[in-house]
């Protein structure tokens, strides 16, 4: 027959067994602080990730160390199946040519909490500029694939607007439209809402929600709860360098297992 069984079709996809990315025993210190202190963590292709914590519990840190912005001490992370990065621990036991990092990290898109978009260019711009730079991709190609990413977060008539002519919430959807431009395997947010003003949160939020229903893989730093219990598979709550708990929000959110998540939820809450 002309078309495959549905079952058929999704298994040749192969969906790799257990993570799409996989970190282990990651450990990480700047000097004498030790930022990671052994992580180990699970993100499930199609799955979104949320990940809880008190400021300066290493939440950024982690997810820098899956973008290739920071090296890890010991440990090791996987993409696909893939070293990210390198690990040590006395000797160097793996390390990444410039060009593999580079490949590896146009798998991984990453929204960071102050937008960081190019402040001379347009939104079109800001989207078209890596799959032209990194991927070579022909401009007419690269822009319209970028005018479909502005549809998606709501944006396709600001397409020539620079980022000063856009609310922080328009400025985080750009963002969020140049980080998918990529076609990532996964999508990383750090506090994407908290730089804005509270009016500004909901839209930035409900985008993330249809990437989300969309079967994206999503690992989102965040300190709203609510959002987190709504949409994340998995919520880990990390402290002081250490996952304390993970697992549904049914579980570490609405019947937490540790004093440590229950006393900073009723912080934030
Ligand atoms: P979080 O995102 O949970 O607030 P971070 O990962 O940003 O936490 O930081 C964890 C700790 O590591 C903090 O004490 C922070 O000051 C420290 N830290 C983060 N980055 C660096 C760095 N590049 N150099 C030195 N200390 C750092
Ligand atoms: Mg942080």
């Amino acid at each position: 027959p002309a078309t495959a069984p549905a079952a058929t079709s999704s298994t040749t996809h192969a969906a790799p067994r257990g993570g799409l990315v996989e970190i282990r025993g990651v450990r990480k210190s700047f000097g004498d602080l030790e930022v990671l202190r052994g992580i180990d963590l699970t993100v499930r292709p199609g799955e979104v990730t949320a990940i809880l914590g008190p400021s300066g519990s290493g939440k950024s840190t982690l997810l820098r160390t899956i973008n290739h912005l920071e090296p890890v001490d010991s440990g090791l992370i996987t993409l696909d199946g893939e070293v990210i990065g390198y690990r040590r621990q006395g000797d160097l036991l793996h390390e990444l040519s410039e060009k593999e990092v580079l490949r590896q990290r146009t798998r991984i898109g990453m929204v960071f909490q102050s937008f960081n978009l190019f402040a001379h260019r347009t939104a079109l711009a800001n989207i078209t500029e890596a799959p032209r730079r990194a991927l070579g991709v022909p401009k007419a190609q690269a822009e319209a694939r970028a005018r479909e990413l502005l549809a998606l977060v709501g944006l396709e008539d600001r397409a020539g607007a620079y980022p000063r002519q856009l609310s922080g919430g328009q400025q985080q959807r750009v963002a969020i439209a140049r980080a998918l431009a990529l076609d990532p395997s996964v999508l990383l947010f750090d506090e994407p809402t908290s730089a804005l003003d509270p009016e500004l949160v909901e839209e930035v939020l409900a985008v993330i929600r249809g990437l989300a229903s969309a079967g994206t893989t999503l690992v989102i730093v965040t300190h709203e709860i609510s959002f987190a219990r709504d949409v994340a598979d998995t919520v880990v709550f990390m402290d002081h360098g250490r996952i304390v708990e993970q697992g549904p929000p049914s579980q570490v959110i609405d019947a937490p297992a540790h004093e440590r998540t229950r006393s900073f939820l009723q912080r934030v809450r």
